[in-house]
C-alpha cells in the first residue's frame, strides 16, 4: 500500500499496556469506533528557520498532548505563530500563555487571535514542559484549548519507544517494538482518530512526552527500522501490543470482539522473567465495596464478586457482583477498569475472597492482544532478530518499507 507523508500528502492521522486499537482502553473490552475525517491543516510558513513540515520526505504525525485544558504555556527561547491561512499572527520571546476564550485564543493575556495557529520556537519550543520537535497546532474548542503537536514520525517512533519500553530491552526486542510503535502510528495516520490530530498521547494511543531526553538506544531501535511498517494484505496491521501475557496471549476477537487474523493467540514462553508474569492484589473489604458500589451494586455483608466466564485463553470475560439479592453480570473489563489497571492488571486473573477481603491472583499486564513486550525481549536473548519477533506475534504479516 501506498502512504502519503502527512503535509505533502494533506493527509492527517495504536497501549499502555502499550498499544491498543483507537479507544481501547489498556485492558482492551471495548470495539474500536470510526474514526474522523481527514481534513488538512496547513502549515504555516516558517519565518524564524526551516520549522519540520517543510522538510521534504519528512512524514509527520499529530498528537494530541494530553493534559491541555484551558491553558497552554509555549516556551522557547524565540516563539512566534501563524494563522490557519499562513499569516504571522503574534511572538514572543521565552514564554506565552495561551487560552481558550470560547472558540478563540488568547495570546498572552491580552490579545484575542482566532481559534486555530500554528506555534513554532527557535531554536526549540516546549509545550507544558514537553519538548516538541516541530510545531505545535492550537486549538479552542469549546472553551477548551487543544494543543496538538506536529512531530517527525520518526522521532515520534522514538519518544514512544522511551515510555514504552525498559531501556535494558535487547536491541532486537526494541527494533520490534519500534516497528510496532510506527505501523500503529502509520494506521492511525491513514485514518485519523479526530479531524485535529492522529494520535492522543497517553496510553489510549501510545505514551508520548515530549521528544527531549529519549536514550540512544531507543533512537538506534528506530533508526535502525527506519520506515519499516507491518502489512496484512498489503494493509497496515494494528500493531497491538502489551507488556507481559503470561504465557499466552489473548486473540482480538475476546478481548474487542473482533477477529483479526494476525491477532488470533498464540503461545508465548519467553516473557516468564517479566516482574509481572505472576501478581497478586489483594482487595481490601472496603475497596471491594467500592467498586461494587461503582458497578451499581450496593454492598451489603454478603458481597460476592466472582469470575462467571473465561476466554479459551482462561482469561475471564464476565464477572459477577451480587450483594442483597442485586445481583450484576459485567464484561470483565469493567471490573479491572473500575478496579484499577495497575492493580488488577490483567483479566488472567482468579478471585478469591478470603477473610473479609478479595485476594486476586493473575498473570501478565496489559490487554494480552499482539506483541508481548517481555515475550518479544526474552526471544531476542534466544536470538531472534526482529523480523523474528514480529511474525511470532502477528503471524501471516509481512514487514516492509512503506512507499514515499
Ligand atoms: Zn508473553
Amino acid at each position: 500500500m501506498k502512504l502519503l507523508p502527512l503535509f505533502a500528502a494533506g493527509i492527517l492521522a495504536l497501549s499502555g499496556c502499550a498499544g491498543a486499537p483507537h479507544a481501547v482502553p489498556p485492558s482492551g473490552g471495548t470495539p474500536i469506533p470510526p474514526r474522523g475525517s481527514t481534513a488538512v491543516p496547513r502549515p504555516g510558513p516558517a519565518a524564524i528557520a526551516p520549522s519540520p513540515p517543510e522538510i521534504a520526505g519528512t512524514r509527520f504525525i499529530r498528537v494530541l498532548l494530553p493534559g491541555g485544558t484551558r491553558e497552554v504555556v509555549l516556551e522557547g527561547k524565540s516563539i512566534r505563530a501563524w494563522g490557519v491561512d499562513g499569516r504571522p499572527v503574534a511572538e514572543a520571546a521565552g514564554r506565552v500563555t495561551l487560552a481558550a476564550v470560547g472558540e478563540r485564543i488568547r495570546w498572552n493575556g491580552s490579545r484575542l487571535l482566532g481559534g486555530a495557529l500554528d506555534a513554532a520556537g527557535a531554536p526549540d519550543l516546549r509545550v507544558g514542559k514537553r519538548e516538541v520537535a516541530g510545531r505545535v497546532r492550537l486549538l479552542a474548542r469549546r472553551g477548551d484549548l487543544l494543543a496538538v503537536a506536529v512531530v517527525p514520525l520518526e522521532a515520534y517512533v522514538a519518544a514512544v519507544l522511551s515510555r514504552e519500553a525498559p531501556r535494558r530491552f535487547h536491541p532486537e526486542a526494541l527494533a520490534a517494538l519500534a516497528v510496532a510503535v510506527r505501523t500503529y502510528a502509520a494506521g492511525a495516520a491513514a485514518k485519523p482518530r479526530d479531524p485535529a490530530y492522529d494520535v492522543v498521547g497517553s496510553v489510549e494511543d501510545q505514551v508520548f512526552d515530549g521528544t527531549d531526553g529519549v536514550a540512544a538506544v531507543f533512537r538506534q531501535a528506530a533508526d535502525r527500522t527506519r520506515g519499516l511498517v507491518v502489512l496484512y494484505r498489503g494493509e497496515l496491521a494494528r500493531t497491538v501490543y502489551h507488556s507481559t501475557c503470561g504465557g499466552r496471549t489473548e486473540s482480538a476477537e475476546y478481548a474487542w470482539g473482533k477477529d483479526i487474523p494476525y491477532l488470533r493467540s498464540q503461545l508465548c514462553d519467553d516473557c516468564a522473567d517479566s516482574p509481572v508474569y505472576r501478581w497478586e492484589y489483594r482487595m481490601s473489604g472496603a475497596e471491594g465495596r467500592r467498586v461494587a458500589r461503582e458497578l451499581g451494586v450496593p454492598p451489603g455483608k454478603d458481597l460476592r464478586i466472582a469470575v462467571t466466564g473465561r476466554t479459551p485463553t482462561g482469561r475471564a470475560i464476565r464477572v459477577r457482583i451480587s450483594s442483597g439479592g442485586v445481583s450484576r453480570e459485567l464484561q470483565a473489563a469493567e471490573f479491572r477498569k473500575a478496579a484499577g489497571y495497575a492493580r488488577v492488571r490483567s483479566l488472567k486473573m482468579e478471585i478469591v475472597a478470603a477473610a473479609g477481603e478479595w485476594r486476586i491472583t493473575g498473570e501478565g499486564w496489559g490487554h494480552g492482544v499482539g506483541m508481548c513486550q517481555f515475550g518479544a525481549n526474552g526471544m531476542a536473548r534466544r536470538g531472534a532478530g526482529f523480523r523474528e519477533i514480529l511474525a511470532r506475534y502477528y503471524p501471516g504479516t509481512d514487514i516492509s518499507v512503506e512507499s514515499p
